[in-house]
């Protein structure tokens, strides 16, 4: 069982891993962890995530009430606490503004054509949420129906959340889904996609459903 030092750790390495790999700028981004309590370990608002200490994480309530800490909330945790309440099975959420998936957010264009298979083993599809004011309700509305579905979603205009059963794993999507999205930019600037055929497709979800049953993922939920 991890400690809540652990897990202030954690946050910083990935915090600086998110930063160092391009996948923010400047104080862009934010990192969160469910903790056994019901409150939630954050990164603070208007910090690099790669200058981050340990003592800078505050922990909210479940209503995004700073509970300690010195530094302030981000206005983004409300999107962070939406998933936490519609995915019991998540520990962890991370927010980034990834240039090559921004850039496909930014055109109005989902990342949900089955180009590479080990993508739709691992995340699915990634949805497009429509446009919305960060760290608004509306925003959080426009989440909600593909929270359930999906474990990474592209934000119009503004980024990509991603999530997981820990931080490692809502880390990993956020690389995964930024490195679809060159290797779909690629097939654009080819001027040619070849996507799997549906037969293809079916075989992967299957793996896809043995998958998340084997690691405890999405239990419960249906087809992505
Ligand atoms: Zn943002």
């Amino acid at each position: 069982m991890k400690t809540e030092q652990d897990h202030r750790d954690e946050i910083i390495r990935f915090g600086e891993l998110l930063h160092r790999t391009g996948l923010v700028a400047a104080t862009d981004g934010n990192l969160s962890v469910r903790l056994t309590d019901g409150t939630f370990l954050c990164t603070p608002t208007a910090m690099s995530k790669g200058l981050m200490k340990p003592d800078d994480l505050i922990i909210v309530d479940a209503h995004g009430h700073k509970v300690s800490g010195q530094r302030n909330v981000s206005s983004e945790i409300a999107m962070h606490l939406l998933i936490y309440r519609n995915r019991p099975d998540v520990g962890a959420v991370v927010h980034a503004h990834p240039p090559t998936a921004t850039g496909f957010a930014a055109a109005g264009m989902p990342l949900d054509s089955a180009l590479c298979s080990e993508i739709v083993i691992t995340l699915g599809t990634v949805p497009l949420a429509n446009y919305e004011t960060p760290g608004t309700p509306e925003l959080a509305e426009e989440l909600a129906p593909l929270v359930g579905d999906h474990d990474a979603i592209l934000m119009a205009n503004h980024g990509v959340v991603t999530y997981g059963e820990d931080l490692l794993t809502a880390y990993m999507h956020m690389e995964t889904v930024e490195h679809y999205a060159k290797i779909a930019l690629v097939t654009h600037m080819l001027g040619k996609q070849q996507p799997l055929s549906d037969t293809h497709v079916s075989k992967l979800r299957e793996i896809r459903q043995k998958y998340l049953a084997q690691n405890h993922v999405g239990a419960g939920r249906g087809e992505d």
